[in-house]
């Protein structure tokens, strides 16, 4: 049992005002694994005043000292990586290997990235005679989700730390074991007081008081569209920067050529990694329709491949992350179904021999772009493969959705695979299988407006200046 009651304010490990706790639920036993404190807007009124009064000092820094704390910061992360991926196993059911794996290593590339970035970004630029400087831009109220959570902190935190920024993160209320770990390897690291701090609570509660606060300067969000909706007119009367990185249902383009089977397989468990709980999953599998049968056979090989079960254990996928999002799965799977889409492989109910934790069966259907399941975000091991006649009618397909955030083209012709990924009306095409930190990540339409990971994610945090007349003529 975890009990992470206090909050990181100031420097310091503090109750909270109000003394209120809630219970954060294993999804793969449902049993009761930890408390956490829920914070309220005076936990937020003493956490931004002392991001506030660290802002004057943290701004100016210089850049290496700001390299040698996030140098600090990769030692004690490296010391606590296998505890930080037990805690995400614990919080959302991410398997071990996947836990200690994936994603500690996403958090530990996004600190490497920052580190790289920071050696070189160019905070001043003269320009004729004309200084053009980005300067940070204040204080800045982090607000994360739950999927992928040191993903989704670390892209955050250490961009705002290597520019210059005080914060204030606020964890998911579903995951905030590994949050309350990285505070613990920040503390450790000796980041100044007031520069980084962390309230657990709602999102209702401290991340209202984060958006409507006349004091932060600005808020990154990850999350679903509605509450990114929302932020943004909280957000609006104080004018502050809002930066969206929301929801997706991204096209993986399987090209027609001999590499079908195999990149059908791929894109197939791809889809249900992580339980299928990733903004970014190729959830749209675009195949020549005139091979159906061929992509079929394959996926449904693929799908029964993935093992489920205990994250414990030996198997390629947990559960789902709560008994909610269970529920939202089943209903469209069901869904799936009513619509006349052709089930290939899993279906409703838990897999056979499971009765215990929100484990889902890898599902896979063949449908059409104007099913439900083929256009609203399931954030679950779904995948839908749609039948295409021509490259024409496949980008079609891709770039029709409210959301724009991923896409994906394998083949084997690269000049085809490239043109393709350039029509894409997304912000992050991966080719091939093609990764990098240094990417800007971000989406299109309904899918957000920012752009985290490398020397993009630090923009995100910088305000412009120019001094006229700088230099003489
Ligand atoms: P969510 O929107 O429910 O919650 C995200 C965070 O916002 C949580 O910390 C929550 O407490 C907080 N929140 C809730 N209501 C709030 C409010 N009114 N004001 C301020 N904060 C509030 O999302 P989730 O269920 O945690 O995560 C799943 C969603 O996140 C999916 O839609 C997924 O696609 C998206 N996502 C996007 C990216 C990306 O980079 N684009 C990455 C991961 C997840």
């Amino acid at each position: 049992m975890r009990e992470y009651l206090k909050f990181y304010i100031d420097g310091k490990w503090v109750d909270p005002v109000e003394p209120k706790t809630s219970e954060v639920v294993n999804p793969a036993t449902e049993a009761v694994s930890g408390r956490i404190s829920m914070g309220s807007a005076a936990d937020v009124e003493k956490a931004v005043a002392a991001a506030r009064r660290a802002f004057a000092g943290w701004s100016e820094t210089t850049r290496e000292q700001r390299l040698d704390v996030l140098l600090a910061i990769q030692s004690e992360y490296a010391k606590r990586q296998d505890e930080l991926g037990d805690a995400i196993t614990e919080e959302m059911g991410a398997p071990v290997s996947l836990g200690r794996g994936f994603h500690v290593a996403l958090g530990a590339g996004h600190l490497q990235t920052a580190i790289e970035v920071l050696r070189e970004f160019k905070f001043e630029e003269l320009r004729g005679s004309t200084m053009i400087r980005q300067e940070p831009i204040g204080v800045c109220g982090l607000i994360t989700p739950w999927n992928w959570p040191m993903n989704q902190t670390c892209v955050k935190i250490f961009p705002a730390l290597a520019t210059g920024n005080t914060m204030i993160l606020k964890p998911p209320q579903l995951a905030p074991f590994s949050a309350h770990i990285l505070a613990e390897i920040l503390d450790a690291a000796g980041v100044p007081a007031g520069v980084f701090n962390m309230i657990q609570g709602s999102g209702s509660v401290i991340g209202t008081a984060l958006s409507t606060h006349e004091d932060v300067d600005m808020i990154s969000f990850t999350g679903s569209e509605p509450v990114g909706v929302q932020i943004q007119k909280d957000a609006a009367p104080t004018v502050k920067r809002v930066g969206l990185e929301l929801g997706g249902k991204s096209a993986f383009i399987v090209l027609d050529d001999a590499a079908l089977a195999d990149n059908v397989a791929a894109a197939t468990v791809g889809m249900m990694g992580n339980s299928g709980q990733t903004c970014s999953a190729g959830s749209r599998l675009l195949v020549p329709a005139a091979r159906m049968d061929e992509v079929v056979a394959s996926a449904r090989a693929a799908c029964d491949s993935v093992t489920v079960g205990d994250p414990q254990g030996n198997f390629a996928m947990g559960p789902v992350v709560s008994k909610s999002q269970f529920n939202i799965i089943q209903e469209y799977i069901q869904k799936g179904l009513d619509e006349g889409a052709q089930l290939v492989a899993g279906g409703l109910g838990r897999p056979e021999g499971i009765d215990k934790g929100w484990f889902v069966k890898p599902t896979v259907f063949v449908g059409s772009n104007d099913m439900v399941i083929a256009r609203e975000e399931i954030f679950g091991p779904v995948l839908v493969i749609i039948g295409y006649d021509d490259i024409d009618q496949a980008v079609a397909i891709a770039n029709d959705s409210t959301f724009g955030l991923a896409g994906y083209v394998n083949g084997l012709d690269i000049d085809q695979v490239r043109a393709v990924g350039k029509r894409l009306r997304t912000g992050w095409v991966s080719l091939n299988g093609g990764f990098d930190f240094h990417a800007p990540f971000g989406g299109y339409k309904r899918s957000g407006n920012g752009r985290e990971w490398g020397e993009f994610g630090f923009h995100e945090y910088l305000e412009i200046k120019s001094l006229l007349g700088y230099a003489s003529a």
